[in-house]
């Protein structure tokens, strides 16, 4: 979550954990009290000392009941929402009660339907377990703290169970997914590393664009694209990840998005706390996220990187840095949205609002009502507030929000749990909502290939923004942009 005031509870609260958590735990077999001899099947066996992990202690309440602790952020004791561990040496049918006791938040969609996720050796795709083995309550014997009790029946001996937040998406994973789209040769595609973690981990940049629009000389048009600066937002990186895809691919429209646009995604731009399973922040346990008015090139040295880069590109006269879209995952909110700035100057924050409405028309999860803006001020150190200040009056900067857990489909009530597919069908949805907004689709439907629609129902009850001034049909370069709308007549339904 990118967006959350200092007031709301959800911003962290104290230590919440009696007994200082140091790490994950490792190979933890828990033995009845009092039991001393070797362990036997059924004492359960929890790990979490691999990458991504987090559990930071368990405690037997009783043989089947047992309280799990989160480990906390690293140096940052206030954010424990993140879980990720395993579980083995089990018996056939033991049935188990797990209760996470220190969140480190109150509102949470486990009130509203969401279950942990699990997968196990012999079905190693993740599952959400059934909402109704799922209980989200106060109590009494946790400081009334918010506890998340599931109850689980280990059904094979010899697999391996593990549970998660939510599906994971590790520092490793990203790599290998990198290697593979380089190993293509794609003309189209750059990766290169913009710097390092703290940690020396690799803060990737991808360019993916036409080589014309690279020559020496040549005006671009750049979209800037971050993900995952909060480590434990993985749906972030599906999202980054059905972006990246879509864009490198054959289909009509990518094509004519790669000729006319140049696209510039950071995915993970905090690698170090996703590489340690933390939720919220760095290894340092800095929030990057409030520190883009200035960080440092030793304590965020990934921010500092892309701060540097974006600025270099804002004065660069043959660049016109257009739109900067940063990847989050939301804890309370069903669907994806957008958070966008406020600005005096009403035109600009009405055209503001045009890419979040046509998103909203190509793709059914995402929803203009929850989409909002605000200019907070415990918000002034994000990249979408900092950069709305920084860029011209033609730049849009968002934070593009998707659920932990699901989203409704406008006109009913029902909530569709959010896949990893579903996930990357959003990113998909966001790059071809960039031909809507530049109006390119005249390209497309000249191409020879066919053009399926991706989807194309249920308008959103939107007015159409109250436009003033010129109605120029193409985009405007940086030249002549002040002076005119960057976008299609508003009176023309989209
Ligand atoms: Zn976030």
């Amino acid at each position: 979550m990118a967006e959350r005031s200092q007031t709301a509870p959800e911003a962290g609260n104290d230590t919440g954990n009696e007994d200082a958590i140091g790490g994950n735990v490792s190979k933890y077999i828990a033995l009845p009290n009092g039991y001393s001899g070797q362990p036997k099947k059924g004492h359960l066996t929890f790990d979490a000392c691999f990458e991504s992990g987090n559990l930071g202690r368990v405690d037997q309440v009783s043989e089947f009941e047992y309280d799990l602790f989160i480990r906390p952020d690293t140096c940052n004791p206030r954010f424990r929402v993140w879980f990720n561990f395993t579980v083995e040496n089990v018996k056939e049918s033991q049935r188990v009660i797990f209760n996470i006791v220190n969140f480190s938040k109150t509102k949470s969609l486990y009130r509203d339907g969401m279950a942990p996720m699990v997968k196990s050796t012999s079905r190693p795709k993740w599952q959400r377990l059934p909402p109704k083995n799922v209980y989200y309550y106060r109590c009494p014997d946790h400081r009334k703290n918010y506890v998340m009790s599931f109850a689980f029946c280990f059904d094979r001996e010899d697999d391996i169970y593990q549970f998660a937040y939510c599906y994971p998406y590790t520092y490793t994973r990203f790599q290998h997914y990198l290697d593979s789209l380089q190993k293509r040769n794609m003309d189209y595609f750059f990766r290169e590393q913009l710097g390092q973690s703290v940690q020396q981990r690799q803060l990737d940049l991808l360019t993916i664009t036409s080589p014309e629009n690279l020559r020496e000389g040549t005006e671009k048009k750049v979209i800037f694209i971050t993900g995952r600066v909060h480590p434990g937002e993985t749906p972030s990186s599906f999202v980054c990840q059905g972006i990246i895809d879509f864009l490198v691919s054959q289909h009509p429209i990518a094509r004519v998005l790669r000729e006319h646009l140049v696209f510039k995604i950071a995915p993970m731009l905090n690698p170090d706390g996703v590489y340690l399973g933390n939720y919220r922040c760095s290894l340092m346990g800095f929030d990057l996220n409030r520190h883009w008015l200035d960080p440092s090139p030793w304590a965020h040295p990934t921010l500092h990187g892309v701060k540097q880069l974006i600025i270099k590109m804002y004065n660069d006269p043959k660049t016109s840095l257009e739109f900067y879209i940063d990847i989050h995952a939301h804890s309370t909110m069903m669907n994806g949205f957008m958070y966008g700035n406020i600005f005096e100057d009403e035109e600009r924050f009405q055209r503001q609002s045009i890419f979040p409405k046509l998103l909203c028309q190509n793709a059914e999860d995402f929803s203009y009502t929850s989409t909002s803006f605000n200019r907070d001020a415990v918000k002034a150190g994000t990249g979408r507030r900092f950069l709305g200040g920084l860029l011209d009056h033609t730049s849009y900067c968002y934070t593009l929000e998707v659920s932990f857990y699901s989203y409704i489909i406008g006109g009913t009530t029902a909530a569709v749990p959010y896949t990893e597919e579903a996930y990357m069908k959003l990113g998909r949805n966001v790059a071809r909502t960039f031909l809507d907004y530049y109006r390119l689709n005249p390209l497309v439907d000249r191409m020879t290939v066919p053009m399926p629609r991706l989807r194309k129902e249920n308008p959103p009850p939107y007015k159409h923004p109250s436009l003033r001034g010129s109605t120029n049909n193409v985009p405007s370069s940086k030249g002549d942009k002040k002076s005119s709308l960057n976008h299609k007549d508003p009176s023309t339904p989209f």
